[in-house]
């Protein structure tokens, strides 16, 4: 195959195939059926194929990936480690930095815990991705990649890995698209779960997508002056403003929005957090994920005492809420949002500058 010397549409003659003896077919359509099937849709097709790490591109294609800003096959896998039903893979970028992926397997199937960004800028204090501050957007294809990566056996997508995927909103949503073309990895939308602080306009412009996904919202305060200590990014976020736009979105997709709330003792997990809680929630297409955080050594957070968590999920039951509990240890994964590994945490001057819990009446 030649080497084109023009832009990579050009460059392809018409009757030249993109598969040649060499490559792995990687499309199996010539250049006159793949321009003529892409002419009647914004994206390419059959993108398994693009992002599948088992055989060179051919030059041409590769070329025409980077003008679409598909630019595949960049990730470079530089670390696997194992630990119980999770295996956490760290993939090197063309520019030198790294993002981390977690591949989760389930009892009907795997889950791929994928990143948006590198870095954050949200710095929650829970999470270590937000600690050394936004580095740069990933791309669809980098995003794409990742779940490529893990395998055909993932069957559920979560974006909870490094960085706010709604801050990154035009990727985000580009590699979903990619994810669920029937011509492309066909996956089905509804396996397919955003967990994002709450960027009000994003949550708006989401509503208006056609896409049947799911959405979970790291909530973990009740007050604007608790949550800003949380999340210092969402600070010019009003939790109000986030519910009430999240809340929109399930009432539009008629969808349960899933609102996670890592309970900490002595923070946010006083009757008047229960209240308040049950006050944004009530009536709304709303379920509620209490974490509860089992402490570890260094972290100044603590374990909430079982009474506690019971009492929080009978308010939150009593009021109609759907709840889950689960325990942040165990998933063996370091962090990001709904996760909360707190891996690097050091929550001393939250803890102290909190006040004193009142009492639950359980
Ligand atoms: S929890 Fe999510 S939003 Fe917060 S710093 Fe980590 S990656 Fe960013």
């Amino acid at each position: 195959m030649s080497v084109p010397t023009a832009s990579p549409r050009a460059a392809l003659a018409p009757s030249e195939p993109y598969r040649s003896a060499a490559a792995d077919g990687a499309l199996g359509l010539d250049h006159a059926q793949f321009v003529a099937r892409n002419a009647i849709s914004n994206w390419p097709l059959a993108y398994r194929d693009l992002f599948a790490p088992h055989a060179d591109l051919p030059r041409p294609l590769r070329r025409w990936c980077a003008e679409q800003q598909l630019p595949a096959r960049v990730l470079v896998p530089r670390q696997r480690r194992r630990h119980m039903r999770t295996e956490k893979w760290l993939f090197g970028l063309a520019d030198g930095y790294a993002v981390e992926s977690v591949l989760i397997r389930r009892r009907d199937g795997y889950t791929a815990c994928i990143s948006s960004q590198v870095g954050c800028a949200f710095g929650c204090r829970f999470c270590a991705s937000g600690q050394a501050g936004l580095k740069r957007n990933l791309s669809r294809a980098e995003i794409v990649e990742q779940v490529v990566r893990l395998g055909p056996r993932v069957n559920r997508i979560v974006f909870m890995g490094i960085g706010e995927p709604l801050n990154n909103y035009a990727n985000v949503l580009g590699a979903i698209r990619i994810l669920r073309d029937r011509n492309g990895l066909d996956f089905s939308t509804s396996g397919i779960t955003i967990s994002t602080i709450g960027i009000p306009r994003q949550l708006t412009a989401l509503r208006e997508e056609h896409l049947a996904i799911n959405l979970t919202i790291s909530l973990h305060a009740t007050t604007d002056a608790l949550r800003g200590q949380l999340i210092p990014g969402a600070r010019r976020h009003p939790l109000a403003d986030v519910v009430g736009r999240a809340l929109d979105w399930g009432r539009r997709h008629n969808r349960l929005v899933t609102f996670v709330y890592l309970l900490l003792p002595g923070i946010n997990d006083t009757a008047d957090d229960l209240e308040r809680l049950v006050a944004l929630l009530r009536g709304g297409p709303a379920r509620v994920n209490l974490m509860r955080w089992n402490a570890v050594d260094g972290l100044a957070f603590g374990r909430v005492a079982d009474a506690r968590l019971a009492a929080f999920r009978r308010g939150l039951v009593a009021a109609g809420l759907p709840v889950v509990v689960r325990d942040t240890q165990g998933n063996g994964i370091d962090a990001a949002c709904g996760q909360l590994w707190l891996r690097d945490l050091q929550g001393g001057a939250l803890a102290r500058s909190s006040p004193s819990p009142a009492p639950l009446g359980d």
